[in-house]
């Protein structure tokens, strides 16, 4: 299985990150791509991949949490690390009106940006949104043809809204909030309706930890070899065995970010 959403750069990771790309290996886990959330985590995330080839790859963006801080030249930076073979997608990009932790102004610049970057490098797009999807759906209306792919990564929507993102040829990422029976339930009742050919999982780590490991891990840290547990909740959402799940979105995964795997 391939967890195609991973923020190993994260600070929470310093210690101990050879262990947990060894543990995520432990559970076959044939290969991981990390997030790369600004200019600084995406060069981070490129030496980290120079470390693992053909077992990490990387995106390159900039989240609109960090939109308000970006350089005049980030956009030449993002280009050049893209030419870096394990940069696999533009990312994570998009829009995030849930806490607006850059001006909504500046959120949307930046995307757009970064959206006709990925048309450019021809690499698929590592989609944020939270609490805008008008506004980020027609931000990507124009380009979505001119695109190889488009991930919303984490999903958290409505019915409407993944329709529309199915229709339009999304691939959706799903993450462990599907394993969260507070705030999750919107997001089960609906996992059902993304064709097997369109799902994507991911682990989101070090957050989103699923609620549904036993026993509870005694620190709050998601990590990668967490992914069985979304793997589990899913198929079971879905009503497909696991190896089909694992099985169909590990081609999924190696088609849309072009992945060579070694066999594990
Ligand atoms: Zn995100």
């Amino acid at each position: 299985m391939i967890d195609i959403g991973v923020n190993l750069t994260n600070t929470r990771f310093d210690k101990d990150r050879i262990d947990v790309i060894a543990r995520a290996k432990q559970v076959n886990i044939s290969a991981m791509l990390v997030t790369g959330t600004n200019v600084e985590e995406s060069k981070q995330a490129v030496s980290l991949c120079q470390q693992y080839p053909d077992y990490l790859y990387s995106t390159a963006g900039v989240h609109p949490h960090d939109a308000d801080r970006v350089d005049k030249n980030y956009l030449e930076i993002l280009d050049k690390l893209a030419q870096n073979d394990c940069v696999k997608a533009i990312g994570e990009c998009g829009l995030d009106f849930n806490r607006n932790f850059s001006t909504p102004e500046n959120q949307q610049r930046v995307f757009s940006e970064q959206v006709i970057l990925a048309k450019q490098l021809k690499l698929p797009l590592f989609l944020h949104q939270r609490d805008a999807f008008e506004p980020w759906f027609n931000i990507l209306k124009p380009h979505i043809d001119d695109i190889p792919a488009l991930v919303s990564h984490c999903f958290t929507g409505n019915e409407n809204e993944l329709q529309q993102c199915l229709e339009a040829g999304f691939f959706i990422g799903i993450t462990g909030w599907v394993c969260d029976e507070r705030r999750g339930q919107a997001l089960r009742d609906i996992v059902s309706l993304i064709p097997l050919e369109q799902l994507l999982i991911e682990t989101d780590a070090p957050y989103l930890t699923p609620r549904t490991i036993r026993p509870k891990p005694k620190s709050s840290r998601n990590e990668p070899s967490y992914l069985p547990h979304v793997v589990n909740m899913l198929s079971e959402l879905i009503g497909c065995s696991k190896e089909e799940l694992i099985q169909q979105t590990t081609i999924n995964s190696e088609k849309v970010f072009n992945l060579r795997i070694k066999d594990a």
